[in-house]
């Protein structure tokens, strides 16, 4: 199935996070070998519906790699002091090696000193201050997931990043602007658009590497993509019929894509795959172990 998907062009989000998170189940079973056992809490406050299936996601797929994981729900009435004091108490404890606060917060509390408040190093979606900073200055702080995701996706896919000329279109803290960050790093030449950007489709036909992370369902269309450009759809939109569709209008774009990734089944299984990846590193990092002696000793 992989390899014919792979013949058509079509990045393997599923497949490939699947084996992104048997490495860190590997990972999981050194650390508890070494007698340290990773876990992540999840803060869930009040019952949005889309933020409990994604928690619930979240959890099984934790306790699939080997974590211990916990999670904290709290009534929508939570007020902030005590929303913070629940994070202060999750910082102090040395058992609780990675914590998510699961996000949108209910109306009346606000996320930004929420994530400050948060232990750095405990910082899985990685988006306290520090690891928003450690990006941009190319240090090995924690990196959000879904930008993450989509690095691990083209490097394992073997596409060059160096040299090449990206585009990202969106330029949100949770995905777009990290992600620009990252590919800078890799040494891209990389520009990043928006809603005011003049003649998006103009921009997006000089990228090597297009990524849409806008919330519009199929905006990139077929005449705004470079002939072998690759292709990266971040975005996630329900529409009326209940079907789920990317950022990109995937049947025509993918004519003249030479790879691209499909919605369901590319970038979004990589966002879990990733957050798993991050807390058996922070849990790594807690007990002093560098991360490439764990990762190494798991390497076939
Ligand atoms: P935001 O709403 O925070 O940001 C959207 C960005 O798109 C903004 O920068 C906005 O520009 C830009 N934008 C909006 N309309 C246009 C337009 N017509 N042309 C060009 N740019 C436009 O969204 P997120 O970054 O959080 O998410 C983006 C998408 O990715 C969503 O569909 C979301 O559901 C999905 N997502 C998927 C994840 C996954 O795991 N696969 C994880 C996270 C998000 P401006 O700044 O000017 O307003």
């Amino acid at each position: 199935m992989t390899t014919e998907l792979k013949d058509m062009g079509i990045i393997d989000g599923k497949e490939t996070a699947a084996q992104v998170r048997s490495e860190v189940a590997g990972h999981v079973a050194t650390l508890k070998a070494r007698g340290i056992a990773p876990s992540l809490v999840v803060v869930l406050v009040g019952d949005d519906p889309a933020s409990q299936v994604y928690v619930r996601n979240k959890d099984k797929a934790a306790v699939g790699a080997g974590f211990l994981v916990e999670t904290v729900r709290l009534p929508a009435t939570t007020s902030q002091s005590d929303l913070m004091e629940v994070v202060q108490g999750l910082n102090a404890d040395p058992t609780k090696h990675g914590i998510l606060i699961q996000l949108p917060l209910p109306k009346g509390l606000e996320a930004e000193p929420v994530l400050r408040a948060l232990d750095p190093s405990k910082d899985v979606d990685g988006l306290h201050p520090s690891n928003v900073a450690s990006i941009w200055r190319g240090g090995r702080g924690l990196v959000p997931c879904t930008p993450a995701g989509c690095i691990e996706l083209l490097d394992r896919y073997g596409v060059e990043i160096e040299g090449k000329r990206a585009v990202v279109v969106g330029r949100s803290q949770l995905v777009g602007k990290p992600l620009s960050a990252l590919l800078l790093a890799r040494n891209a030449t990389v520009t990043m658009c928006h809603s005011r950007t003049v003649d998006l489709p103009g921009v997006c036909r000089e990228a090597d590497i297009l990524v849409a992370a806008v919330g519009k369902s199929e905006l990139v269309k077929r005449d705004w993509v470079k002939p072998g450009a690759v292709v990266l759809d971040v975005g996630i939109n329900r529409g009326e019929d209940g079907k789920l569709r990317g950022d990109v209008a995937f049947a025509e774009v993918s004519e003249v894509a030479s790879m691209i990734t499909p919605v369901p089944g590319g970038i979004g299984p990589m966002t879990i795959a990733m957050l798993l990846w991050n807390t058996a590193r922070a849990a790594a990092k807690s007990a002093g172990i560098p991360w490439d002696a764990i990762a190494s000793s798991n390497a076939s």
